[in-house]
């Protein structure tokens, strides 16, 4: 089959031939029909040898939809032939945090040594979904799509499932009363946006220096949208209850500190480098929430895939054939990528 794999730290991937895997004890088999590309991919790529612990080469991919092909003598039964994406936290399912049903932060994804960032899933760690077909350890890392298109799905698993975890944190402050911000209208921003709207966000304000993307923000569900936070000061004289900040640059999440209405919360989820101050005594509205959540748990995805399924969550995404995986990379690390680039596998031949 065909996988876009990085065969070599610090180089391009490329598109090699490679066998079809084949499931074992609980493990089940996709049919890969969709694979998002993500900005975290290229970091990966541009990794020292040294600083990520994963043998190469190593199929990119963590964002999939597929249709469960085949299963371990072991696997849960009634998987096969049902359409389905891959969360792609592979956590183990028994720990206290997976216990609680937040699998996003299982105490069991660890460096195989110490220092080097931990294997976390499919493509980040483990072969991932670029690729005609790709193996998942056990049934707990499906979630049933029920048709919904592959180009739509695909990207709801990280862009989707990351901008749901970080809106449903505040699930309790957003109401018709609440005024949001969205810093950030980009593949994960755009969706946090109608994520929000679809909360019930009563007020819903965006930040984003492209003409465009302010343009969609308003298209989506944004009462107004500004070029930078500064600009955006004078819209909300009582402050703000939940920003949250898709681009984490230093020119957004520190200026959005002094945006808070007391008790408000500032989600950082974008890692462009910002940093900021935080204290009792650094002029922060009484109450003060900083967060910064990693990718999301299971049920959320559940939610996110059930939200597009509603038709309540446009997904910016344009598919592409993966024989052009290599190239789409090469593109989205120009900047010459909008929304989400989405590779589609050649049906296998079985
Ligand atoms: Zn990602
Ligand atoms: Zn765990």
């Amino acid at each position: 089959m065909l996988a876009v794999q990085l065969t070599e730290w610090g180089r391009p991937p490329e598109l090699r031939d490679v066998p079809i895997p084949q499931p074992v004890g609980e493990e089940l088999l996709l049919q890969v029909t969709a694979a998002g590309l993500c900005r975290s991919d290229l970091h990966v790529m541009d990794a020292a040898a040294a600083s990520f612990d994963c043998p190469l080469p190593l199929t990119l991919g963590h964002e999939v939809a597929g249709t469960v092909l085949a299963a371990g003598p072991d696997a849960a039964p009634g998987w096969i032939g049902e359409t389905v994406v891959v969360h792609g936290v592979w956590s183990c399912g028994h720990c206290r945090n997976c216990a609680r049903g937040r699998e996003n932060y299982c105490l069991r994804l660890r460096p195989r040594t110490a220092g080097a960032p931990a294997p976390i899933g499919n493509g980040l760690g483990y072969h991932g979904g670029l690729a005609q077909a790709m193996l998942v350890p056990s049934a707990r890392q499906l979630v049933r799509t029920d048709g919904l298109d592959p180009t739509v799905s695909a990207p709801l698993t990280d862009a989707g499932l990351t901008a749901y975890h970080a809106v449903r944190e505040h699930a309790d402050l957003i109401d018709a009363q609440a005024t949001c911000v969205v810093i950030g209208v980009g593949g994960l921003g755009h969706l946090g946006v109608q994520i929000l709207r679809d909360m019930g966000a009563g007020r819903i304000l965006a930040v984003d220096n492209r003409a465009d993307a302010r343009e969609m923000a308003v298209r989506l569900g944004a009462a107004a949208a500004f070029p930078d936070v500064d600009s955006l000061r004078t819209a909300v004289t009582d402050g703000v209850d939940v920003i949250i900040d898709f681009a984490g640059a230093p020119d957004t999440t520190q200026p959005a500190t002094r945006l808070l209405a007391p008790g408000g919360r500032l989600t950082v989820v974008g890692s462009a480098g910002a940093r900021i101050e935080v204290g009792k005594d650094v002029g922060l509205a009484a109450g003060w929430r900083v967060t910064a959540p990693f990718w999301g748990p299971r049920a959320d995805l559940v939610a996110v895939i059930d939200m597009a399924r509603r038709g309540a969550l446009h997904v910016e995404a344009t598919p592409y054939p993966l024989a052009d995986g290599v190239e789409i990379y090469r593109r989205l690390r120009a900047g010459d990528i909008t929304g989400r680039a989405v590779l589609i596998p050649p049906p296998l031949a079985r």
